[in-house]
């Protein structure tokens, strides 16, 4: 019996998100981060709605979030669902930062490696804000420029 409820688990597990048995989007407010995101930059997003949201599989190709450069970021499914939620907002504030550094002009199309870096500060800024302020300071990262090459 024990085996069998096992298995069963092990099954809702590999094929849950594929049949909703499982909720695959972990909990988050778009508005939120995309509100939080405008106030702590100091943007006027008045006249800007927040991005679309694409949940999927992501962190197989190495990324927990990205935004596709127009109307839309894309959040990972495969490792944010188990995270903590103050994790995932924050890094949907990050990808949302993005959207509004292009779609506000502060960033233009196609990035230069300063114009990465630029609209990284500012990402990373929001990020970090939001994991200090919600008790996760543990989370929060001040050597990203490191790994994006931008202290050069
Ligand atoms: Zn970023």
């Amino acid at each position: 019996m024990k085996t069998f409820v096992l298995l069963l688990a092990l099954c809702a597990g590999m094929f849950g998100p594929t049949y909703g048995v499982f909720a695959a989007v972990p909990a988050h407010d778009t508005q939120a981060a995309f509100d939080y995101a405008c106030k702590v930059l100091d943007y006027d997003c008045s006249r800007l709605a927040p991005p679309g949201v694409v949940w999927e599989p992501l962190y197989s190709f190495g990324v927990l979030g990205y935004y596709n450069g127009d109307d839309t970021i894309h959040m990972d499914t495969e490792v944010l669902r188990f995270a903590d939620p103050v994790f995932t907002q924050s890094i949907l504030a990050h990808e949302i930062v993005h959207y509004l550094d292009v779609k506000l002009g502060y960033v233009t199309l196609p990035y230069t490696m300063q114009t990465v870096c630029q609209s990284e500060a500012n990402a990373w800024r929001v990020g970090n804000v939001y994991v200090l302020t919600h008790g996760r300071a543990d989370l929060a990262r001040f050597d990203w420029f490191v790994a994006y090459g931008c202290f050069k």
